[in-house]
């Protein structure tokens, strides 16, 4: 329902825990928490309201600079702590917050059992962690697994992945992007309320573009991997 990711220079936790409980509104059923720890990815999500997961989970204590959160609104597969997002790869080296539906999850499930991936939830999901991890190689990178599992993909969707290497990429299909860009931070949400308390410069991103950050910086290109010139909007804080 509500997807956000975070790359900057503070602890990322709480900066997506306030990010997600301004997205409530929204409606949810389960949250959770994914951060770059820098010796892997750590994972934390359950059923319940922000505030309840963030207290017995301690979500908002988890360490690192870069990190992707979620609250839920199920769709494929019951209101459990498994099927909560963000979703890891088998490696565990690939985490994934998506909002929308992936109508053939069953079919490329199927691809990637044979290929000898298991599941965890029932969920759409998880396909794209396991997805991306198939066609992520170290030499390429994350932009070119991205590159290859968008045209894998159907349905309607955001979705932020962030890999172990720190690197966090997000992709737009019929569901809302926006990258928020603060003073050495980049947020990428379903909503500006996500990140308003701490920047009003936003790009809203077109459909159909995915969105690369890293220790680089950030860039937009087209699923055809053609790059877009970034527009910045302001929002207004009256809110
Ligand atoms: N289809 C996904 C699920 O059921 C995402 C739902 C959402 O947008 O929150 O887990």
């Amino acid at each position: 329902c509500s997807i956000i990711g975070y790359r900057g220079d503070g602890p990322a936790a709480p900066v997506i825990v306030s990010g997600l409980k301004r997205m409530e509104y929204r409606g949810y059923d389960s949250v959770g928490v994914a951060t770059q720890t820098g010796s892997g990815i750590s994972l934390k999500k359950g059923v319940g309201r922000v505030a309840e997961v963030n207290q017995s989970a301690g979500l908002d204590g988890m360490p690192g600079t870069i990190g992707i959160g979620h609250t839920r609104w199920a769709t494929h597969g019951q209101v459990t702590d498994a099927n909560a997002h963000p979703h890891a790869c088998n490696s565990g080296a690939v985490a994934v917050v998506h909002n929308g539906t992936i109508e053939n999850f069953e079919e490329l499930k199927k691809g990637l059992s044979a290929a000898g991936y298991s599941f965890t939830s029932e969920t759409d999901t998880e396909v794209i962690a396991n997805q991306l991890q198939k066609n992520y190689s170290a030499e390429e990178g994350a932009e070119s697994a991205l590159l290859k599992t968008l045209p894998e993909l159907r349905g309607r969707y955001a979705f932020v992945a962030m890999f172990e290497d720190g690197t966090m990429v997000a992709a737009r299909l019929h569901e809302p992007l926006i990258v928020g860009v603060g003073e050495d931070s980049y947020f990428l949400s379903s909503d500006v309320l996500g990140f308003i308390e701490r920047t009003d410069d936003a790009i809203y991103i077109d459909n159909g573009c995915f969105v690369v950050v890293d220790e680089k910086g950030m860039r937009i290109s087209r699923f055809d991997g053609t790059p877009v010139r970034p527009q910045i909007t302001k929002v207004s804080k009256e809110i």
